[in-house]
């Protein structure tokens, strides 16, 4: 059992840190603010209190972790270049606070655009409402089929993920958020497990896995080496799986359906021309990222 004085630390002993770690972030190119984000999560500090500098005169500051842990994750996020996400087990993504793992991508503020243009979609549609069936294909943290749920609350949806301990995290996220009855998870390759619901669907948003192979090992080390490859190689042009869920996706969506991605900066034109070739699809529609980078694909069956 710990000791109950094993989480205490002397206030100069985690002033003396807290310096010491917010100059190893700079040095690092790590935002300081995530120091402040460890402390916050894992040690049960809050921030603001520790940035009084009053703080360095207390005797003792009581920790939720022992301290020598928490400069070990510390030591994790600065020399092994691990996410911080990852170290503290949550990511915030749009309203919610997201439990992740290495086993899950870790959901980008970009991705949150996916569930205004799905609701802007249906806003814009004659044909489609905000019920009726809706895909998130590969899941990861349930990100999607979660923003889904929350922004549509007649829709049912339907998560897929290649990975089943994604699907474990996914699905704890929708238990812990209150969405268990909305979504259902299924195991399985992209559209494969809804073979029963063939033609149900009113729409089909993925982040799918788009980075080209030989680039993966050129990705910032935190999501080369951390984050899972399933999630983000997209074979040799980054492309394979847009291509199947271009090719496969018309069998599923109901007419006037939605078909929207997130890509690749550069891979606009050629996704619109697969789309266009493939001859089911109509309103083709690029939009951009906030970082003006044309990053999502949209399309209504025809
Ligand atoms: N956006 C992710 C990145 O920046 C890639 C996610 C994906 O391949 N879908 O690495």
């Amino acid at each position: 059992m710990t000791q109950p004085q094993q989480l205490m630390v002397s206030g100069v002993e985690l002033w003396q840190w807290f310096t010491q770690a917010r100059l190893a972030a700079v040095v690092a190119d790590i935002p300081v603010s995530e120091v402040d984000w460890l402390l916050q999560e894992v040690a049960g500090l809050d921030k603001l209190a520790l940035r009084l500098e009053s703080f360095k005169d207390r005797l003792e500051i009581p920790l939720s972790m022992p301290f020598s842990k928490l400069a070990t994750l510390w030591q994790q996020r600065v020399d092994a270049r691990m996410p911080v996400q990852y170290l503290t087990g949550v990511a915030p993504w749009r309203n919610f606070l997201l439990s992740v793992s290495p086993a899950v991508l870790i959901p980008r503020p970009e991705t949150e655009c996916l569930i205004e243009l799905a609701v802007a979609a249906v806003e814009n549609s004659s044909k489609l409402k905000k019920a009726g069936c809706w895909a998130d294909l590969g899941t990861g943290s349930g990100a999607i089929a979660l923003g889904l749920a929350y922004a549509m609350p007649a829709a049912q949806i339907h998560a897929v993920d290649y990975s089943a301990a994604a699907l474990e995290i996914a699905s704890y996220n929708a238990q812990k958020l209150g969405f268990e009855t909305r979504i259902q998870f299924h195991q399985g390759s992209w559209w494969e497990p809804l073979n029963s619901l063939k033609g149900e669907f009113s729409g089909m948003v993925s982040n799918p896995p788009y980075i080209p192979s030989t680039l993966i090992s050129e990705l910032q080390p935190e999501v080369a080496w951390h984050e899972p490859h399933l999630a983000l190689n997209g074979g040799s042009d980054g492309l394979d799986y847009i291509r199947h869920l271009i090719e496969v996706s018309p069998i599923y969506l109901r007419s006037g359906g939605i078909w929207l991605i997130e890509m690749m900066a550069g891979q606009a034109p050629v996704v619109a021309e697969l789309l266009r070739q493939q001859g089911s699809y109509c309103q083709i529609k690029i939009f951009s990222d906030l970082a003006g980078i044309d990053r999502f694909a949209l399309a209504y069956r025809a």
